[in-house]
């Protein structure tokens, strides 16, 4: 019999982004299958404790994904039917579509044409009596300016989100950790993001009210949930509001937990990366996005700016680059041309033009070589 043809690594697709998972953590998630408990557990409270320590928040709160994520922080900012929350369109839908799910408007935001983060003057125009939160998305990795989000929201009494889904371990320019930069702050841990659960997600905050009134509305809506009961004998529960199921089982916190150990080293694994890509290509043809001074990009994605866009991204990909785009904005989509008339010209034109590059922690310097020689 003949073994197998042997692919050669240049052959080798090559996604954008990808998990790294150790036998460290498939041990950790073997570990919960033979304990008690499978669902929303010890587990999950541990998980809960080591991403708010990491990222200097007093509370998590851990969801089933970084969309539950985002409709609990809504729901806790008090966010309701006739309410405007002002996002950004360059983002991925979901930052849209949570306000939406609480009967609220989402206002889409221009982006800065450089750094495709969310304008604050075009925050500020966007302000009505109506507005009730401003979210800011820390696109591709890199903090918003947070100062600037927060005294503004304060001139107006507003609650801040960070839509962190891009951010864990990034670190705004004063030196705020993204997780302790706004009122809330929500995380994914989706495969392509920074650690991974499989499906996942947390919101943190200093606020213990907030952080209560999003344990109640991931359990239903009820004042305890099984292992409260089961421990204090106290069989009788309320439901003074109504909530969901969006709980997120041990299974997956273990396995979160397990990930954490790594996030420092895949942060500074993706700077390294995005140095190499810089180093490298020739800006005149594939331009990146520009960075703050002073801030710790934490590069869930590499983004850069080509023309001819279309058939460049046909191009790599006919040679096995899963080059991407991230994102067509949100304000385009066809649900939301049918309301909202957004006046988001930079993230119109930036659209044309962007392209995310392959960016994870296991690539190597060889594969960055491979994407640039390829572009
Ligand atoms: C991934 C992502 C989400 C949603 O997270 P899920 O875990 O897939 O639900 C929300 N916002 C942004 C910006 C994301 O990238």
């Amino acid at each position: 019999m003949s073994s197998p043809r042997e692919v050669p690594a240049e052959e080798k697709a090559l996604p954008y982004g990808r998990q790294s998972i150790d036998e460290e953590d498939i041990r950790a998630v073997v570990d919960v299958l033979r304990s008690d408990w499978l669902t929303t557990g010890p587990n999950v409270e541990h998980f809960e404790q080591a991403v708010a320590t990491k990222v200097k928040a007093a509370h998590g709160v851990a969801v089933c994904n970084g969309t539950a994520a985002l409709h609990a922080a809504y729901h806790t900012a008090g966010v309701g039917p006739g309410d405007e929350v002002i996002v950004p369109t360059m983002t991925f839908a979901a930052t849209a579509n949570a306000a939406v799910y609480q009967g609220a408007t989402p206002v889409f935001s221009d982006c800065d044409a450089d750094t495709l983060l969310i304008d604050i003057e075009s925050v500020k125009e966007r302000i009505t009596k109506n507005t009730k939160a401003i979210v800011g998305v820390d696109f591709a990795g890199q903090p918003c300016d947070w100062k600037a989000l927060r005294d503004l929201a304060q001139d107006h009494d507003l609650v801040t989100v960070c839509d962190g889904a891009h951010a864990l371990g990034a670190v705004d320019a004063d030196g705020t950790p993204i997780g302790a930069a706004a009122d809330l702050t929500t995380f994914s841990f989706h495969p392509v993001k920074h650690i991974t659960t499989g499906e996942g997600g947390m919101i943190v905050t200093d606020d213990d009210g907030m952080a209560d009134r999003m344990r109640t509305f991931r359990n239903h809506g009820l004042t305890s949930d099984h292992r409260e009961r089961e421990s204090t004998g106290q069989m009788v529960y309320d439901m003074p509001d109504v909530g969901y199921n969006l709980r997120l089982s041990d299974i997956h916190a273990a396995l979160g937990t397990s990930q954490l150990r790594h996030l420092d080293e895949w942060v500074e694994r993706r700077n390294t990366i995005a140095d190499l890509y810089s180093g490298r290509l020739d800006e005149r043809q594939a331009e990146p996005l520009e960075v703050r001074r002073g801030v710790r990009h934490a590069y869930h994605l590499f983004i850069v700016r080509v023309d001819d866009r279309d058939q460049v991204l046909q191009a790599l990909r006919a040679e096995g680059i899963g080059a991407n785009i991230h994102y067509k904005p949100v304000h385009m989509h066809s649900y939301y041309q049918k309301s909202a008339k957004a006046e988001c010209p930079n993230a119109e034109a930036a659209f044309k033009r962007i392209l995310s590059l392959p960016m994870f922690p296991a690539m190597t310097d060889q594969d960055v070589d491979r994407v640039v020689a390829a572009l």
